[in-house]
């Protein structure tokens, strides 16, 4: 047993759950393969557990590992994510959700919005994902953010790493008051400073396939690892919940997108630990 599965026994700050679930990808499976993954690579041995910053995540009362959910059909899985989420916030745990496809986002900010209403949300993504339906599907991967803002469920959507958007999904984000910093705008020394808590849910293709392969939807042109890291860093915010998701090991012959996740993993849990 390593340092980081014997603090699974203390009180913990943070909790990993995995959603392996990937029923509303629109165009490749794979994305429900990744919570074993990315928590291997996390523990492996090839690395420590301190952030750049120097947090050390393998400290005692670090980590609660909740485990993966198992799916279950249908609609049902929503109800059985935004429970499961809820039960962490409610053990006054900060959950790190380890997806899936970025369907799994929806339900996971239902249940945290009902702790924080004044919610903000960072995604990072190369698609908006603000779809009002994809394939006849409400609950499309390509469309959380759209019931999200739908129902009032942030106060604040910042997208990052935006490099894909048709002309339905700029009416969407208009329609929302969505703040899109296209890639095309990026500057390196960009940053927020958010007022209210906030979620980072990060869809790892927003990183260019250069540094990430691992994804269905490859998209040229996207951030660096280091720029991505660089802006999570200088954030000015509560960050109270998180996930990454759209990890497709399928894609990922060498495991260099999996090693990536556990590295953005290391600095998104230091962050929530400041
Ligand atoms: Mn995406
Ligand atoms: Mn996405």
């Amino acid at each position: 047993m390593n340092r980081f599965e014997d603090t699974f026994a203390q009180p913990s700050k943070l909790a990993l759950i995995g959603f392996p679930y990937d029923e509303n990808s629109s165009f490749m499976k794979g994305a429900a393969d990744a919570p074993p993954q990315i928590r291997a690579a996390f523990r492996s041995d090839a690395s420590n557990f301190w952030s750049e910053a120097g947090v050390d995540l393998g400290a005692e009362g670090t980590f609660f590992d909740a485990g993966d959910v198992e799916p279950v059909a249908g609609t049902k899985m929503s109800s059985l994510i935004e429970d499961s989420v809820r039960t962490l916030l409610t053990d006054n745990l900060a959950p790190i959700c380890l997806g899936g496809d970025h369907s799994i986002t929806y339900p996971i900010i239902r249940a945290v919005s009902k702790k924080y209403p004044d919610l903000s949300i960072l995604h990072f993504d190369a698609h908006p994902d603000l779809y009002d339906e994809l394939l006849g599907n409400r609950h499309s991967h390509a469309s959380p953010f759209a019931r999200i803002m739908e129902e009032g469920l942030a106060k604040r959507l910042v997208q990052v790493g935006i490099r894909a958007v048709n002309g339905h999904q700029r009416e969407q984000a208009e329609r929302f008051g969505v703040e899109i910093i296209e890639m095309r705008h990026w500057r390196d020394d960009l940053t927020f400073d958010f007022d209210s808590p906030l979620y980072i849910s990060f869809d790892m293709d927003a990183l260019d396939p250069a540094f990430a392969p691992g994804v269905s939807h490859r998209e040229p042109g996207g951030l660096s690892t280091r720029q991505a890291i660089g802006l999570i860093q200088r954030l000015k915010a509560k960050v109270i919940t998180a996930d990454i998701v759209e990890f497709n090991p399928r894609m990922d012959p060498f495991q260099t997108t999996a090693v990536v996740c556990a590295k953005l993993l290391k600095e998104i849990a230091a962050k929530m630990l400041e």
